[in-house]
């Protein structure tokens, strides 16, 4: 088969976005969901800036649940599909958001998750007028690689992808997966931003001392980018106010600034 036609017109469509950036994870499980909300919230927080946010874990898309706006219904217009406003200046689109319930689980096949990612990509009218500009576009990933990083990344060739942060924990399973995304990006000449190693160690509420919880001897994460000549941006702990910020919808940056893991997401996101 020849070139897909809808290539020209996706590139047309995100002419105007600046960053357009993959987050991917070996495993699920490890956070990739809650950091692409907590890092579209603190780009967000520049009112001047412009977020688009793509969540295309069509398996198990949890951003609407992340960012506080589960339940709402996509619109369309002349223009395109509406995404979701979270804020002003930050939209979200979402599979999640086209599901008649938040259990009903998506089982598709290949080319009508293409299709649907197609769509996001070529149909989503961003508001912010005919040149539809976005200072940063995330996109959410499933985790490992499989038929929606091919499809994003093919269609995204025309227009460019910025690059890709991979989130994992530290334990050995997880960093092994990693290679294999390092891998991945390599062949598909996306640049890499960097690995992000998340729930990395739990400081106890009681006594402030802090416990490697999966892996005692850390430093796998650290030894395995400087091995393939990757920057670590940094290491998030175990926070259980994390996972309470994301089911309320709210930025966990905000809401528990002094918290070391609300600094280590700051500092994280300050490399992006
Ligand atoms: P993924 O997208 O990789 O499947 P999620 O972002 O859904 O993973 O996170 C999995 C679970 O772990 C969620 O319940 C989330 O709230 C929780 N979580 C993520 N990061 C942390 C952290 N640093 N500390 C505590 N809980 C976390």
């Amino acid at each position: 088969s020849g070139p897909d036609p809808d290539l020209p017109i996706v590139a047309e469509r995100l002419r105007n976005v600046r960053h357009k950036i993959l987050i991917l994870s070996g495993k699920g499980g490890v956070g990739k969901s809650t950091f692409t909300g907590q890092l579209a919230f603190a780009l967000a927080g520049d009112e001047e800036k412009e977020i688009g946010v793509v969540d295309i874990d069509i398996c198990g898309p949890s951003l609407p649940r992340i960012m506080g706006c589960e339940r709402e219904e996509i619109h369309r217009s002349a223009a395109g599909w509406s995404p979701i406003y979270v804020q002003d200046n930050l939209g979200l689109m979402s599979i999640g958001f086209m599901l008649p319930d938040e259990d009903s689980a998506v089982i598709w096949r290949g080319p009508k998750k293409n299709g649907l990612i197609k769509q996001f990509l070529k149909d989503v009218d961003w508001g912010t007028g005919t040149d539809n500009t976005l200072d940063y576009m995330l996109f959410d990933t499933p985790p490992g690689t499989s038929d929606e990083h091919l499809s994003v990344v093919q269609l995204l060739r025309g227009s460019g992808i910025s690059g890709a942060v991979i989130v994992t924990t530290p334990q050995e399973v997880a960093l092994q997966d990693v290679r294999k995304e390092i891998d991945f990006c390599r062949k598909a000449n996306v640049p890499i931003i960097g690995v992000v190693e998340n729930m990395c160690g739990f400081v106890c509420p009681t006594c402030h001392g802090e416990s490697r919880i999966f892996y005692p001897t850390t430093g796998g994460a650290s030894a395995l980018c400087k091995d393939l000549d990757i920057p670590l941006l940094g290491s998030i702990p175990l926070d259980p106010s994390i996972g309470r910020a994301c089911d309320y919808g709210s930025s966990f940056i905000d809401t528990h600034a002094d918290s070391p893991a609300a600094k280590a997401y700051v500092q994280i996101i300050h490399k992006i």
